[in-house]
């Protein structure tokens, strides 16, 4: 008997999948790469002693699993936050993390069951919730599990509609504070009245925070229903590592531990990271030269281009270009986009939506990077436009 194919054994909500759109990895040498907001400067020197070190002279120590609840890392991480090793969860970069929360809150929507399925259940239509724009690992990560989602739309002023989130019916809210692509942070206040107000657990997700003016950590005490999620990829400049953690109530740290693979740190990403988040003074650094060059971008393209460009606090900028004639919109992003692309600058561009359609998310990089981007600009206005 031959097999069926896999169309017809893959679950239909797989075969419906989109996945995640990475963005450009280029291969070859020679581009300005400003599109993945990793860190334009290289990590702790301590990091590269550290794997060494824990390679060995013949590699001997990997034949070993790892820590399976990486407690060395979560004990690194509770004493650099000032909490409790049982507050923390390490995850195999922060999408990870994300990835165990879907899991634990969000279920299959009941039009994906088939006839027959017990319903009533609890479970059924557990949703999840975000705003948009955020991070668009959300959507992909939910429609894995083949949840339900409940989408709240930001407007113009990207400023949080707090009495939306209040009545969402969420089980669990994704909040990306400092925002991303826009670089806009929420204040404590504002996620104060969330927490007070919102009756399910509240995601925070600040893979930026390192760079914002404030952060959701001091709140963890008062409200049970937050967890924190933070990333060594862009602040230490370790996105190749894969190293996140989630902090929170430790009941909530134990039903990540339920959830995630045994094994879901390896040994050298442990030790780089422990390694990583012992150098404050190399973080302070890499954090202080991104934030000026961050500072000098955003009064380059908003006072002296006169681009609306939102208020980043992140390692990043959302800025709306415009052209000779001075106009704005879809097209005009993507004639600077393919411009930058042409001179081997590259950034984001997110045509999907009117929202974001007529920005470009540029990338903090070195201050040379940040010069060949303006002198790229300048030749799109003055010829490319
Ligand atoms: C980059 C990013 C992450 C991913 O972090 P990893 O630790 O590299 O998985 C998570 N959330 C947001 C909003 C990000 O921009």
């Amino acid at each position: 008997m031959s097999s069926s194919p896999l169309s017809q054994l893959a679950l239909p909500h797989v075969l419906r999948l989109h996945a995640y759109t990475p963005g450009l990895q280029p291969t070859e040498a020679g581009w300005v790469k400003l599109n993945t907001n990793e860190c334009p400067y290289p990590p702790s020197p301590r990091v590269a002693e550290a794997l060494r070190r824990e390679i060995g002279a013949d590699g001997a120590s990997l034949r070993l699993y790892p820590n399976p609840k990486s407690i060395p890392l979560r004990a690194a991480v509770a004493q650099l936050h000032g909490l409790k090793e049982e507050n923390v969860c390490i995850g195999n970069g922060s999408d990870d993390i994300l990835n165990l929360l879907v899991r634990i809150f969000c279920a299959a929507s009941t039009a994906g069951r088939p006839a027959g399925a017990p319903d009533g259940h609890a479970l059924l239509g557990a949703t999840a919730g975000w705003m948009f724009p955020s991070y668009s690992l959300y959507p992909v990560l939910v429609e894995i599990q083949d949840g339900r989602a409940a989408i709240i739309e930001f407007d113009r002023s990207m400023q949080l509609p707090l009495a939306r989130i209040a009545a969402s019916s969420a089980r669990a809210f994704f909040l990306t504070s400092p925002n991303a692509p826009t670089g806009v942070a929420f204040s404590n206040a504002d996620l104060e009245r969330v927490l007070t107000s919102f009756r399910g657990l509240l995601i925070v997700d600040e893979a930026y925070a390192p760079f914002a003016a404030e952060n959701a950590i001091p709140l963890l005490a008062r409200f049970p229903n937050l967890v924190v999620v933070r990333t060594l990829s862009k602040a230490y400049a370790l996105a190749g590592i894969r190293v996140g953690y989630a902090l929170a109530a430790p009941e909530l740290i134990g039903l990540l531990d339920r959830v995630r693979d045994s094994y879901n740190v390896n040994r050298l990403s442990q030790a780089a990271a422990i390694a990583a988040l012992g150098d404050r003074d190399h973080f302070a650094s890499i954090v202080a030269k991104v934030r000026a060059t961050r500072d000098q971008q955003l009064s380059r393209f908003s006072n002296e281009r006169g681009w609306f460009t939102y208020p980043s606090q992140a390692n990043f900028i959302f800025t709306e270009p415009r052209n000779a004639r001075g106009e704005t919109g879809l097209t005009v992003a993507k004639s600077a986009y393919d411009f930058l692309c042409s001179r081997k600058v590259l950034v984001r561009h997110f045509p999907n939506h009117a929202l974001t359609a007529s920005f470009l998310r540029i990338s903090i990089g070195t201050d040379d990077e940040m010069g060949v981007l303006q002198q790229s600009l300048d030749a799109w206005r003055q010829g490319g436009a």
